[in-house]
C-alpha cells in the first residue's frame, strides 16, 4: 500500500471524515489517521450521547405532566445503567458506520497519533506517510481548571463514562455543557448545584435566554450561585467540596463536573517542525478557506476555535474539499449566521445577532418583537413552563438579523427560520407568512 497520498486528514471526527470522503468522492488519493474511535468528539463524548441524556431526562418531565392529562402514573425508579448500555451500544454501531463509509468512499483509514516530521510528512508509530496536502481537523478536549483539588473532577468526557447517576452534584461553569448536562442531572433527580465565574449562564447568549433559563432551571430546584471563581477541590469523609476564591465553600457534592470550555489538540503534532503557527489561545488561526500560514496545511472544525459545532466542522470540510477537489473556486464556509441550538430544559434555538450585538452594529437603527407566552402543553396542569421569543430587525427594510427562542419545541423550530434568515427575510416575510395553529413555532410570524 502507498504511504504517498494527495491528502491525508489527521483527526477522524466531524469535519475530518466529512473532508476526507468528499475529497475521495472527487478522486484524491486520501488517508485518515485516527488515533481514537472514529466520529470524534460528537459521536463519542459529544451531540450523541449527550442528545440521548436529554431525550432520557426528557421522559420524566413528561411522565411528570402525563396526570395532567388523564393519566394514573408514577414513575419507579430510573435505571442509568440500562440507558448507558444502550447508548453505548449505539455509539459503537455508529463507529461501524463511520468505518464503512470512510473505506466506502476509498479513503485509507489509519489508526495511531500523527505528528508532522516535516511539513509533508507524517509519523505514526514507526511509519512516515507523505502527502501533497495535509488537513488537521483534531479537535479539542475538555479543559479542567488549574487549581488544586481539580482532579478529583470529572469533565463531560467523565460524565458518559458515569455508570451510576450521582446523587448530589455540583456542574462549574456557565456555558453550553454546563447548562444541558445539569439539566440532565436535575431531570433524572439528582440534587444540582451550579456555579458560575460572572453574573449568569450563557453570556454569550441574548440576554432574554439565559435570563428564562435561569429562571426555569432555579424553579425546577437547580441552585443557582453566581460570582463564584473556583480556588480549590477537597475530598472530605461525606464528599467533594468546592472554595471559591472569596473564601465561600461548596458541597459536600458526590461529583464535581468541569464545564468551562475546551482545549485546542495541538500539542501532540509538532506543527513547529511544518511551521504551522498557533494562536496565543492555542487554536490554529485559518482564513476564510480554511487555510494555515503554510500554504499546503489546512485546518478546519474545534481546532480553529471558530463556532465549535458539529456542522460546522462537517460544512467547513465539505466547501473546502469542493474548492481543492471539485474545481469550485472560491468556495467557502461563511461562518455568520450559524444557527444554534442547547439541549437544556427548556431548549434554546438561536442564530444571528444578540440586542446588544444588533446596538453595537446598528445603533438605533433597529426594531425588537418579543412574545412571552404559556404553551398550551402546559394548559391543563399547574407547571406553567413560559416560553419566550425574539426577532431583532435592522434598516427601514427591517430585515431580520437576529432570532432567539426559548421553550419547548425551539430545537426543531429554529432550521427552517435559519434558512430564511440566511435568505435577507425581513418582518414583512414573517408576517406574510400564513401561521401554523396551534403550535408554539406560529408566535414567530404574529409578532407585533
Ligand atoms: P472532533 O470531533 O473532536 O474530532 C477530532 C478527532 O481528532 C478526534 O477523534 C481525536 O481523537 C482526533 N485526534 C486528535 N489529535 C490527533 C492526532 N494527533 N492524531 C490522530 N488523531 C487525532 N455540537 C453540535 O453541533 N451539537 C451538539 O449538540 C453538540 N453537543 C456537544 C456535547 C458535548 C458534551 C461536547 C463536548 C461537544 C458537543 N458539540 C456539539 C460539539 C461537537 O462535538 C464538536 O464541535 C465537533 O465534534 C467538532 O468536530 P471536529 O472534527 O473539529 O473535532
Ligand atoms: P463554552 O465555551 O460554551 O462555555 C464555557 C464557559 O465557562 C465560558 O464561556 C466561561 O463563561 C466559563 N468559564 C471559563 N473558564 C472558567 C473557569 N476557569 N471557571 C469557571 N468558569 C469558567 O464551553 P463548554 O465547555 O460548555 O462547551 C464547549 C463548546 O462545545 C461550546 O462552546 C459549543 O461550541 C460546543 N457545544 C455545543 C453544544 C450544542 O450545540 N448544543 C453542546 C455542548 C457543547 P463566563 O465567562 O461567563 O464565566
Amino acid at each position: 500500500m502507498s504511504d504517498k497520498f494527495d491528502l491525508i486528514v489527521i483527526g477522524g471526527g466531524s469535519g475530518g471524515i466529512a473532508h476526507a470522503r468528499r475529497a475521495a468522492e472527487y478522486g484524491a488519493n486520501v488517508a485518515v489517521i485516527e488515533y481514537g474511535p472514529l466520529g470524534g468528539t460528537c459521536v463519542n463524548v459529544g451531540c450523541v450521547p449527550k442528545k440521548v441524556m436529554w431525550y432520557t431526562a426528557g421522559h420524566r418531565q413528561h411522565a411528570a405532566h402525563a396526570g395532567d392529562y388523564g393519566f394514573d402514573m408514577s414513575i419507579g425508579g430510573h435505571d442509568w445503567g440500562k440507558v448507558k448500555e444502550r447508548r453505548d451500544a449505539y455509539v459503537s454501531r455508529l463507529n461501524g458506520i463511520y468505518e464503512r463509509n470512510l473505506g466506502n468512499s476509498g479513503a485509507k483509514y489509519i489508526t495511531g497519533a500523527a505528528s508532522f516530521v516535516d511539513p509533508h510528512t507524517l509519523a505514526v508509530g514507526g511509519e512516515h506517510y507523505t502527502a501533497d496536502r495535509i488537513v488537521i481537523a483534531t479537535g479539542g478536549r475538555p479543559s479542567i481548571p488549574d487549581i488544586p483539588g481539580a482532579e478529583l473532577g470529572i469533565t463531560s468526557d467523565g460524565f458518559f463514562e458515569l455508570e451510576e447517576r450521582p446523587q448530589r452534584v455540583l456542574v462549574v461553569g456557565s456555558g453550553y455543557i454546563a447548562v444541558e448536562l445539569a439539566g440532565v442531572f436535575n431531570g433524572l433527580g439528582s440534587d444540582v448545584q451550579l456555579v458560575v465565574r460572572k453574573d449568569r449562564i450563557l453570556r454569550n447568549f441574548d440576554v432574554m435566554l439565559s435570563e428564562l433559563l435561569m429562571e426555569a432551571i432555579c424553579k425546577h430546584g437547580v441552585a443557582l450561585d453566581v460570582g463564584v471563581i473556583p480556588a480549590s477541590v477537597e475530598k472530605t469523609d461525606e464528599g467533594l467540596v468546592l472554595y471559591s476564591e472569596d473564601g465561600r465553600s461548596f458541597g459536600p457534592f458526590d461529583a464535581v463536573l468541569w464545564a468551562i470550555g475546551r482545549t485546542p489538540n495541538t500539542e501532540g503534532l509538532a506543527l513547529d517542525k511544518a511551521g504551522v503557527d498557533i494562536g496565543d489561545d492555542g487554536f490554529i488561526p485559518t482564513d476564510i478557506y480554511q487555510k494555515t500560514n503554510v500554504e499546503h496545511i489546512f485546518a478546519l472544525g474545534d481546532v480553529t476555535g471558530r463556532a465549535a459545532l458539529t456542522p460546522v466542522a462537517i460544512a467547513a470540510g465539505r466547501r473546502l474539499a469542493d474548492r481543492l477537489y471539485g474545481g469550485m473556486e472560491g468556495r467557502h464556509l461563511d461562518y455568520d449566521l450559524i444557527p444554534t441550538v442547547i439541549f437544556s430544559h427548556p431548549p434554546i434555538g438561536t442564530v444571528g445577532l444578540t440586542e446588544s450585538q444588533a446596538r453595537a452594529e446598528y445603533g438605533d437603527d433597529i426594531k425588537i418583537y418579543t412574545s412571552a407566552f404559556v404553551p398550551m402543553y402546559y394548559a391543563l396542569g399547574e407547571d406553567k413552563q413560559r416560553s419566550m421569543m425574539k426577532l431583532i430587525t435592522a434598516g427601514e427594510e427591517e430585515r431580520i438579523v437576529g432570532c432567539h427562542i426559548i421553550g419547548d419545541g425551539a430545537d426543531e423550530m429554529l432550521q427552517g427560520f435559519a434558512v430564511a434568515i440566511r435568505m435577507g427575510a425581513t418582518k414583512q416575510d414573517f408576517d406574510d407568512t400564513v401561521a401554523i395553529h396551534p403550535t408554539n413555532a406560529e408566535e414567530l410570524v404574529t409578532m407585533r
